[in-house]
């Protein structure tokens, strides 16, 4: 094993693959067996269409893929906690260790030059190795594959983080805006924090059938048109609206559907990436009380938390996975992605391609 194929994405809606080199740990870094790496919403927005990333999002020509499971394979010298086959979730960002959000574990808000994400700017996981660091790893529960790690990896971290800042319970009725894999994390996450009510909302018709179909929702409504669903939302909470709602779309309409919809003194979360919203924000926001959110992926801690809370609630994120696709079948995996109707998309090695 020493070279291996890893997929690079030029822009223009092309998927590569290279051969190069399996990488050898060196100080701290651990030599990791991929076994899942799921296409993530942002590799389609900010990477696979057109580089339109900057900053955090710049992609720097490397293999692609940041949300990755797998198994380490060898350790470099002072590794302190992972061996030879451990099953591990990669946290997706290498962060500079020493600032201060790195300190909280939010690798993800670190402002150094030296912070690099995998599948971004450093090698990431759609390649049969990943080079990681072991202090981006989070041990694996038994009772999860590594396809339910990798959905950890981004996606339910996410939504697991917005819910733990809105301290979602069983005081609350949750509306989800955009069905989309990270809508459904949400959606499953509420439910377990205790949420008696759970509201989805989706304009497409493969997602809402998808959602409908996975019976994690109450109630899913067709927005479409919009002032239906306000309606339609307004009737199924005895006119008051939702007491937390999660914009997972990120689209104008959708966030403004979960700020019309969120209850007066009501909280509100935007993790749905990209676009612009246009509101008034003193009926909207203001004179109702509103608290609104903005959360942006999750610290490591809190990954470490989500892993242990699935394994505790016998819960398995890849109920929302719809196609699988070896590592060769990348293009097509990455078309089915971009389509916008699939649930999670996920590249997957070795047994994890049976599901
Ligand atoms: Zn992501
Ligand atoms: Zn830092």
């Amino acid at each position: 094993m020493d070279r291996m194929t890893g997929v690079y994405l030029p822009g223009g809606s092309r998927v590569e693959f290279r051969e190069t080199a399996v990488p050898e740990p060196k100080h701290g870094q651990v030599l990791l067996k991929m076994k899942a790496s799921s296409i993530c919403g942002s590799d389609i927005r900010a990477i696979y269409r057109e580089h339109v990333g900057e900053g955090a999002e710049a992609y720097q020509g490397v293999i692609a893929g940041h949300e990755t499971c797998g198994q380490v394979v060898t350790v470099g010298p002072g590794c302190r906690r992972f061996h030879p086959g451990d099953r591990v979730v990669v946290y997706h960002i290498c962060g500079c260790g020493v600032c201060e959000d790195c300190r909280h574990g939010y690798m993800i808000s670190c402002r150094s030059p030296l912070r690099a994400a995998y599948g971004w700017q450093r090698d990431g996981g759609h390649a049969a190795y990943l080079l990681a660091e072991e202090n981006t790893l989070v041990p694996l529960p038994h009772s999860l594959s590594y396809t339910d790690g990798a959905l950890c990896a981004c996606g339910f971290g996410t939504t697991w983080e917005a819910l733990q800042r809105m301290g979602v319970s069983g005081s609350d009725r949750v509306l989800v805006t955009g069905l989309g894999p990270v809508g459904l994390a949400a959606a499953m996450l509420a439910r377990a924090l205790g949420a008696s009510v759970v509201i989805g909302a989706e304009v497409a018709d493969g997602r809402i059938r998808l959602a409908r179909e996975l019976g994690l929702f109450d109630e899913v409504v067709n927005t479409s048109a919009a002032e239906d669903a306000e309606r339609t939302i307004g009737a199924l909470t005895g006119g008051r609206g939702c007491e937390v709602s999660i914009d997972c779309s990120g689209a104008a309409a959708a966030r403004l559907l979960a700020l019309r919809c969120t209850a007066q003194w009501g909280r509100c979360a935007f993790v749905g990436e990209g676009g612009r919203v246009d509101f008034e924000v003193s009926p909207l926001l203001i004179h109702r009380q509103i608290t609104l959110y903005g959360s942006w992926v999750t610290s490591i801690k809190h990954m470490e938390d989500l892993v242990d809370r699935l394994d505790r609630w016998s819960l398995r994120p890849e109920r929302t996975v719809t196609h699988r696709f070896p590592l060769e079948e990348a293009a097509e995996a990455y078309r089915v992605a971009d389509g916008g109707q699939a649930g999670k998309v996920v590249i997957c090695f070795d047994e994890e391609l049976e599901g």
